[in-house]
């Protein structure tokens, strides 16, 4: 059996038994997983943590689930990159990449929600799961749930990447394009969740579904040695994996596995679709909706289902917010993989173009430790770059047109 004693509205407090709903009934206030942490305190120590395979699954009693992990067995546990080259061009003395761009099967870390939501999904007895999704998402519902044996529907934007919706279709779901933005799809979605008794890993499964994103932030402390970071950058869709990254330090420091934590929590946002950033900067409660308009697609919610918990989560760590345009996002992507070899997708720029202006501004200290967290492969969204990358050195066959491109070049 797991720990989790029930799920409990984040407004209101009230209780309620561990199903597939996502929404208090008196209050709709979000639903989350609550521990018994007096237990989990017991095994869960970093002796026994240190023994188990690198994967997300090693830190399964604060993961949502009863029995034996079923998805996701070879994602999670993702390098965390020290970045001295960034970091010395940036103007930071210790600076990490939690890099989320490789190890995980459909190089996002979507894949760690979707292990979890796929684990729940089967425990609840669903034989279909179902998604609305920016992009990543439908990667990894697509994949996972063909491994795990599941019927699937994914919900996508029409407008999405040509190369996005090829590396879903290769998995065979069924794939159902809408002509609308992701904030339409997902109302859509809602109301097929009413409907028709599937797994819509976040709608009804969310509860469990964004648990998930936890491990991220568990990765993040035992890979410093068992300690916090001073700063934590990450980038925000609807929210929710900023604020379960809070959720794990807080969590390792309940069961005794983390010591001291003063970490700083810092949201990065596209301009083109920053409605979380915008509420931290006008330090207002309202989350206004906005309309997209960006090239990091795979973060384009413009009305952040967390956004409310986000920015609070930012207020209460003494973090901030930055949002940065569509031309940052690009420069950002080619310096990461110029002095760090990390190819990253949009995402991974907005959030060290983000962090480059905490830094400028001073509200990320130059001294401090600080964590960025890159959450997708560039591969994905090549197309981002097209026209913004310099061209090979065409030549003939032969040595003499080599070295001609050679002396250009200033190589000899
Ligand atoms: C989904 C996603 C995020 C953040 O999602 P949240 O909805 O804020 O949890 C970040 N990066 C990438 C690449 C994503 O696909």
């Amino acid at each position: 059996m797991g720990y989790v004693r029930g799920l409990k509205c984040r407004e209101c407090g009230r209780e309620y038994p561990v199903d597939p709903i996502y929404v208090c009934e008196f209050c709709f206030g979000p639903l989350e997983a609550v521990y018994d942490y007096k237990k989990i305190k017991r095994v869960m120590t970093r002796k026994a943590i240190e023994k188990r395979e690198k994967n997300l699954w090693r830190y399964k009693e604060l993961l949502p689930v009863d029995g034996e992990p079923q998805a996701g067995l070879q994602s999670g546990f993702t390098p965390l990159i020290r970045a001295d080259n960034l970091a010395k061009e940036i103007g930071l003395k210790e600076l990490y990449i939690k890099d989320d761009t490789v190890v995980h099967p459909t190089l996002s870390f979507k894949d760690r929600v979707v292990a979890v939501a796929l684990t729940k999904a089967k425990e609840f007895g669903f034989d279909t799961v179902a998604c609305a999704s920016t992009g990543n998402l439908a990667h990894s519902v697509s994949a996972h749930g063909a491994k795990a044996g599941f019927k699937r529907f994914v919900f996508i934007p029409a407008s999405l990447e040509p190369s996005k919706i090829v590396a879903c279709l290769v998995y065979e779901p069924n794939l159902v394009a809408v002509d609308g933005n992701y904030d339409e799809v997902n109302r859509l979605c809602s109301e097929i969740a009413n409907k028709y008794e599937w797994a819509f890993v976040n709608i009804n499964i969310r509860p469990f579904y964004a648990e998930g994103s936890k491990t991220q932030g568990f990765e993040i402390i035992e890979q410093l040695g068992w300690e916090a970071p001073d700063n934590v950058v990450v980038p925000c869709a609807s929210g929710s994996l900023l604020t379960k990254i809070w959720k794990s330090f807080k969590e390792f420091k309940e069961i005794g596995i983390l010591k001291r934590l003063e970490t700083k929590v810092f949201a990065a946002q596209a301009t083109g679709c920053s409605p979380i950033v915008v509420a931290i900067k006008e330090g207002s409660d309202v989350i206004r909706p906005v309309k997209p308009n960006t090239i990091a697609k795979s973060l384009a919610i413009g009305n952040p289902a967390d956004g409310f918990y986000a920015a609070q989560v930012v207020r209460e760590t003494g973090g901030y917010g930055e949002d940065v345009s569509d031309e940052e996002i690009i420069k950002a992507i080619k310096l990461l993989a110029r002095t760090e070899g990390i190819f990253a997708e949009t995402a991974g720029g907005v959030t060290l173009a983000a962090t480059i202006k905490l830094v400028d501004s001073g509200r990320i200290k130059r001294d401090e430790s600080t964590v960025i967290c890159v959450t997708g492969n560039g591969l994905k969204t090549q197309e981002a770059l097209s026209g913004h990358t310099s061209s090979p050195h065409y030549i003939k066959p032969n040595l003499a047109s080599f070295e001609e491109v050679l002396k250009k070049i200033g190589g000899s």
